[in-house]
């Protein structure tokens, strides 16, 4: 009972992290190497406790190269039929996203 109870907060402090260190790479998305570390770090988090990512910054990096994305300076965004592609400018990593399940989450989230 009581591990579990500290495993939960545990879990809560680590998501609370990953949450102020995506915020600072947004912050510094303009150093590459500031934001691409908090990414990183962010994500190693995530690994080690199990926790997602938030949504809203699943699009916002790079899965391969960790790089924040900034429209038309580290990716390129285009909206085809029913789905975005992402494109990192910076390894050349894509990401292709339906754009139907984003509506829907869209609509979850209200
Ligand atoms: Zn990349």
């Amino acid at each position: 009972m009581r591990w579990k109870e500290r495993k939960g907060l545990r879990k809560k402090v680590a998501s609370e992290r990953i949450k102020e260190l995506l915020k600072l790479s947004e912050i510094n998305k303009n150093d590459e190497i500031l934001s691409r570390n908090s990414i990183k770090t962010a994500v190693a988090i995530s690994r080690r406790h199990k926790i997602r990512i938030p949504y809203r910054f699943k699009r916002k990096y790079c899965k391969k190269c960790f790089i924040f994305f900034i429209p038309n300076e580290t990716v390129r965004i285009r909206i085809g039929k029913g789905k975005i592609t992402f494109t990192c400018l910076k390894c050349g990593n894509i990401k292709r996203i339906p754009y139907i399940k984003e509506k829907k989450i869209k609509k979850e989230n209200k």
